[in-house]
């Protein structure tokens, strides 16, 4: 038996509880993982809350991520013992996922766990995390050096705003950071922000183009945010597009595209392939100042995830969330 999250159907709606789930239950895969630590991602808030259709399947054992110890393996990549993290893969979606003791997936999901992190600190990083290094890369793929300008970070006080800020401000880019809780300014200055910006300005409907400001931008919001982002960004200047929180919607026009050459690059974790993945978590090792990632998590036990859930998507959690499960 191991303790999970367990998504269910309901007559309106969805369940969500604490559940003890027998090994026998575990899902088909090649290599089955005891997870010590999971952490929460906006997706996983969208899930246990049911605000958005991320689940594909019921029951559903939710968690995109994981981090853990193999135990057993039928795949030869692994052996019992190997410590593993998985991120993505529709895991936590279509697939039982991290929130939960035990996990089982298919071996080719699996990064191993990239030194010098713990387990622990993977999950510090997590999917949003790792995220955030994809849009850096990218960033870089298109030609934005630190030398080139100010870079923008919105939904800065997130999860993936929080890791983008601290690793371009270690790499030496100036970083303005966007968020609508000034509260957080002091927080966003230590991870490294020389800037901050109050998110109202970003929020409602904007010029197609404004004064030319941004060398490059990692944007989580989407909607009218990322429409103005695009609008401020310097002649080809490149913007990192990897979420929806303000969302989905796109009100922009094409004129920083046509006229100034921006790019819009846009950053998928979930199914990027494995080279990717293991370059981005080989980045994080030495971009990513440990000191900066232990300031912006915090722990929340299994049982208190629902209630994290709920504050997560009122946009009340600051940094990231580790879920120590072990
Ligand atoms: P968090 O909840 O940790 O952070 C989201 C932040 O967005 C909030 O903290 C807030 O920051 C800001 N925000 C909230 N509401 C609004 C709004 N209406 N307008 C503008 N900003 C807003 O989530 P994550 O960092 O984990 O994820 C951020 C986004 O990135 C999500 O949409 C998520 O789905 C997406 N994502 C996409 C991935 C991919 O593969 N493409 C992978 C990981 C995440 P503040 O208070 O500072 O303003």
């Amino acid at each position: 038996m191991f303790k999970a999250i367990l998504i269910d159907k309901a007559d309106s709606g969805q369940n969500v509880a604490l559940t003890d789930i027998e090994d026998e239950r575990l899902p088909a895969g090649s290599v089955t993982v005891r997870v010590a630590y999971s952490t929460l991602n906006y997706k996983d808030a969208l899930a246990i809350t049911g605000k958005s259709p991320i689940v594909r399947s019921y029951p559903m054992v939710p968690g995109i991520d994981f981090a853990g110890v193999v135990e057993h393996s039928d795949d030869p990549q692994y052996q019992a013992g190997d410590q593993v993290v998985l991120n993505g893969w529709g895991v936590g979606e279509k697939h039982w996922g991290g929130l939960a003791g035990k996990a089982r997936v298919d071996g080719g999901w699996l990064v191993p766990l990239q030194a010098p992190f713990t387990l622990r600190q993977a999950m510090g990083i997590g999917t949003a995390g790792y995220t955030a290094m994809l849009c850096v890369m990218a960033l870089e793929r298109n030609g934005v050096k630190p030398e080139s300008g100010e870079v923008l970070v919105t939904g800065a006080a997130g999860g993936v705003g929080s890791v983008a800020v601290a690793i371009l401000a270690k790499l030496g880019y100036t970083v303005a950071a966007v968020t609508g809780r000034p509260q957080e300014s002091d927080y966003l200055k230590a991870l490294g922000a020389h800037e901050i910006l109050d998110r109202a300005q970003f929020s409602e409907p904007g010029k197609p183009l404004a004064k030319e400001r941004w060398a490059g931008a990692v944007d989580v919001a989407g909607g009218h945010v990322l429409a103005n982002v695009c609008a401020a960004m310097r002649y080809r200047g490149t913007v990192a597009a990897c979420g929806l929180a303000a969302g989905m919607a796109f009100p922009a026009t094409v004129a920083p595209f046509i006229l100034r050459g921006v790019t819009l690059a846009g950053v998928d974790s979930v199914m990027c392939p494995r080279a990717d993945r293991l370059e981005a978590w080989r980045r994080l090792a030495s971009d990513l100042d440990p000191a900066k990632l232990d300031g912006l998590t915090r722990d929340i036990a299994l049982d208190g995830v629902i209630a994290a859930a709920g504050e997560m998507v009122q946009g009340r959690i600051r940094g990231r969330v580790i879920v120590p499960v072990g």
